[in-house]
Parts: C-alpha cells; structure tokens; sequence
C-alpha cells in the first residue's frame, strides 16, 4: 500500500502501533543536522540479513546524502558470515573497538534492547539516536524510537527513512534492502508478507537486481562440512508431544565440539531451525546452539498456537510472537527444560488468535 506521495509500505499498521509522523519528523531532523558530523551505525550481535542488510543499505544511502564521516558496526568479533560476504556497503563496516566514541548520531538497527548491542549500547548515552526495529518486544530504548511491529522487517523502516530523507533507490542500497526482506520473511513465505512487502519487493528488483544469484548466495551455499553436521544435529532431534499444553516441541541442540569436528563457523547452524520446525506433529521448534561453556543461544518458532515471545522475554530474550530468541545458561537439557517450563503459559487463548 502507498500513500499518494507513492510512499509507506507500513501503511497496513495501525498509527498507534508504529512511528507517528512526529516520530518520522524528528528522525528525518536527526539525520539531516548530522550530515556533517560523525555518524555511527550499530546492528545487533550475531547480526542477520535484516540487521546487517538494514545498516548497510541505511549506510550507503547516507553516503548518498554526501555523509562523510560514517561507520556502521555491530558487538562482538567483526566476523561477516559467508552468506553475506557480497553485500555492498561492507566496506563501511569497523570493529566495535574502532567505532567513534563520541559520534553525532547513532543509528541501531533490529535491536530489541540496549542488551543486543553489547557494549556498544553506550555510544547511545551522549548522542543523538534513532532507533529502526520492528520487533514487538522492543524496550522503546533510545531517543527517537521507530518501532514499527507490524513491519516485516527494520529494512521496511529503512525504505520508509530513505524515501522521507529524499534518498533514491539504486541496485546497491537495495540489494541490501531486499536481503534484509527476503531473510526476515522467510523468503516471502512468512504471514507478514503483505501485498505492500510485495510491492516493496518489486521496486528493489526493478532497480536490476538478481533474486536468483542473491538467494543462491544467502540461502543456498554452505560448505560442505556443514551439510555433515546438519546430519548429526538433526539426526539427534526430539520429539515431545505433551509440551506446550499437548502442542508438542521438536528441539535439537549443536556443541561447539560438533563445529569443531566439521571445521564450521556458527552461522551455519542457522538454517537448522527452519528443518526442525517442519515436523508436522510440534506446534513449537528450538534448536540450542553452544556459544560457550555453560551458554546457548536459543532460536525458538511457532506454528501459532504459542507466542514464543513470551517463553523469550521470560527468558531474558526477546522476538516476535512466532520466532523469538534468548541467550540460556547451564547444559543444552537445562536450557530446554527452562523452555518447557514456560510454554503452558505460553499457549495463545483462542479469543486472542486474529
Ligand atoms: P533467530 O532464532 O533467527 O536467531 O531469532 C529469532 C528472533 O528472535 C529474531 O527476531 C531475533 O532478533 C530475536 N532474538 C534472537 N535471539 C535473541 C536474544 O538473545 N535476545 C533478544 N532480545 N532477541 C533475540
Ligand atoms: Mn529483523
């Protein structure tokens, strides 16, 4: 859907769950005052293609608008996994280490909290800040506040910005852009994946872009040790049918050992949660992936009888109502039985089904 100005592909959410024009006013005037000054971009921390997609694409339309001075960044090692290494805009990417300390304006991108920016969340304590996210979770962090929950993804808030900041589309920015889209979405096959998403999509291919090359390097290029651990991981799924109030979990847990015998790098373990989640018999999927000794990032889905968001922010997570994550503590069987704990309560009273 687009206003008469062609424009707001969030025109389907209601006023009161997204940004209100005074919202987009006092970003656009963020933006626009520091054009001259330092600008510093943070995604989250194991960024995806929504986070990073968002930042870069954001990143090279401020280059547009003749920013100088800019430098995009997200918490932990600056390790860009594979799927991502053709992106434009990664030139711009720095080590949190190097990233100004005292910049204008901060810009964050698919962070649900301050939490998910590590310690990079203090670059937000002196300067002007805009947040872009889209997760119902959100802890409305940060100065000027662009939450909108009912975008499919931060990269439709970064389309909305780009367009009010008076920033052109070019097969650049939205290679970005559509890479965010089509991750978030789950490749277009996702509920949230409006006649506007559509619409959206279509005026990022119409700048010349290559949906067949793109998906082939996001989505369907791993190496081959990682089709081996795939084996192993999936081969030891689980199956309880009484979780969830009799909805059933399917979950399945991947060591850092088992990384180590493949010679694979973490990002490959996140297309497992979309083989997991297909078992027809669980309404709910989980696949814990070591990241530490005693530490598990947790990537949680739902067919819809359960809103994973709240086992999440129980948690100490976050997400949305169908996919949610959290960071969990103790043995990968500890981590599901916290999970287990929570999903009775979780269960979506039919009257709040829409
Ligand atoms: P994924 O399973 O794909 O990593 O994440 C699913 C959703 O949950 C995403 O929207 C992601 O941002 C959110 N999420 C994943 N892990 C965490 C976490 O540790 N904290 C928070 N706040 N959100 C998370
Ligand atoms: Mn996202």
């Amino acid at each position: 859907m687009t206003d008469p100005a062609g424009r707001s592909t969030l025109a389907e959410a209601p006023p009161t769950t997204g940004p209100t024009e005074a919202d987009w006013a006092a970003a656009v005037t963020a933006v626009r005052a520091a054009v001259g000054g330092r600008i510093l971009l943070i995604c989250h921390v194991n960024p995806d293609g929504d986070a990073l997609g968002s930042m870069l694409g954001f990143a090279l339309g401020l280059r547009r608008m003749g920013v100088r001075q800019l430098q995009a960044t997200f918490p932990g090692p600056m390790e860009v996994p594979d799927p991502f290494q053709g992106m434009p805009g990664l030139g711009l990417l720095v080590p949190e280490a190097e990233a100004y300390p005292d910049p204008d304006l901060v810009v964050c991108f698919d962070a649900a909290s301050g939490s998910r920016l590590g310690s990079l969340a203090d670059r937000l304590g002196n300067a002007v800040s805009v947040v872009l996210d889209h997760h119902a979770s959100n802890t409305r962090f940060g100065g000027v506040q662009l939450v909108a929950p009912r975008a499919a993804a931060t990269s439709v808030v970064v389309d909305e910005l780009l367009t009010r900041l008076g920033v052109p589309l070019d097969a650049e920015i939205a290679e970005c852009l559509y890479i965010a889209l089509a991750t978030d979405t789950g490749s277009f096959r996702f509920d949230m994946t409006t006649p506007a998403v559509h619409e959206m999509a279509a005026r990022l291919l119409a700048t010349g872009l290559k949906p067949g090359e793109i998906s082939r390097q996001v989505f369907d290029t791993r190496p081959f040790g990682a089709i081996r651990l795939y084996g192993d991981v999936l081969g030891r799924a689980e199956f309880d049918p009484d979780a969830a109030d009799g909805r059933g979990l399917v979950w399945t847990y991947a060591t850092q050992d088992d990384l180590a015998r493949y010679g694979q790098r973490p990002y490959v373990l996140e297309p497992l949660i979309d083989s997991v989640r297909c078992a027809a018999e669980a309404d709910v999927s989980c696949v814990v992936k070591q990241v530490g000794p005693s530490e598990w990032a947790v990537s949680l889905r739902s067919k819809g009888d359960v809103d994973v968001s709240r086992v999440a922010v129980k948690l100490g997570g976050g997400g949305h109502r169908f996919a949610a994550g959290f960071t969990g503590r103790g043995s990968a069987r500890d981590v599901v039985d916290a999970i287990g704990a929570e999903l009775d309560d979780a269960v979506i009273d039919s009257d709040d089904q829409r």
